[in-house]
């Protein structure tokens, strides 16, 4: 099957930008598992699922009606669920809250792998998430766990949401991470960790072209 890079670590390590950029620079498909996790979330949220009950939220992931419309060349890819456009959405920290909170349910992680491994499409993927390295495509030949450190995670988020006209509050971003990192590494199954065989990499300092220039020498390497 396809060569595929797993690129993990938490929220705001740089991880977003720099799957984008490795693939297209290489020409290779994408694979950002947090939107499907987040396009989960947002659904149980808008059928009104409580969020402990496993098995309607893992029959929505295992019937997620997603769409992506590619935009005119320079606009975003739109993104609709159920045939409504959640694009504006998708990204905020509210939804990476219901994100992390469906994330937490074995079932509903079960319910998305084959979609996930579907992507692993010729010439090759560059996977983004949490357990790309340790559970979905553990044989991958390059694992990068890239980190930051919680202050620098929030310092970036807040600019890149402010930069978008959102109106956000540092502090609130930075106890809003620190969360939603504790739910991520504590839960039983699939918790944030990197794998054995990855290469980790703590981004605090670096500029996101020293980042992508290290991560193209592993996979040359
Ligand atoms: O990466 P992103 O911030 O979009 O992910 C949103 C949430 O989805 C994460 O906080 C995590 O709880 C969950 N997630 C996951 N496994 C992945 C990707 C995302 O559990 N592979």
């Amino acid at each position: 099957s396809a060569p595929v890079i797993a690129i993990d670590g938490p929220s705001g390590s740089g991880k977003g930008t720099l799957c984008q950029k490795l693939a297209q620079h290489l020409g290779w498909h994408l694979l950002d598992s947090g939107a499907l996790y987040r396009l989960v979330g947002m659904a149980a949220d808008k059928h009104g699922c409580a969020f402990d009950d496993e098995a309607a939220i893992a029959k929505l992931a295992a019937n997620l009606d997603v769409e992506f419309v590619a935009g005119e060349p320079g606009e975003p890819t739109r993104v609709l669920l159920e045939g409504e456009d959640v694009s504006g959405d998708l990204r905020t920290e509210t939804t990476g809250m219901l994100a992390s909170k469906v994330a937490v349910l074995p079932a509903v992680r079960s319910a998305l792998l084959g979609r996930q491994r579907d992507f692993a499409q010729a010439p090759g993927l560059v996977a983004d998430g949490r357990d790309m390295g340790t559970v979905v495509f553990t044989s991958a030949p390059v694992k990068i766990f890239l980190t930051a450190s919680a202050e620098e995670r929030a310092d970036r988020r807040y600019l890149q949401l402010k930069s978008k006209g959102d109106d956000v509050n540092l502090a609130a971003l930075l106890g809003e991470i620190r969360a939603r990192d504790k739910r991520d590494s504590e839960r039983e199954l699939a918790p944030l960790k990197p794998a054995e065989d990855a290469v980790q990499l703590d981004s605090s300092g670096l500029g996101i072209d020293e980042v992508f220039d290290r991560v193209l020498a592993e996979v040359n390497a």
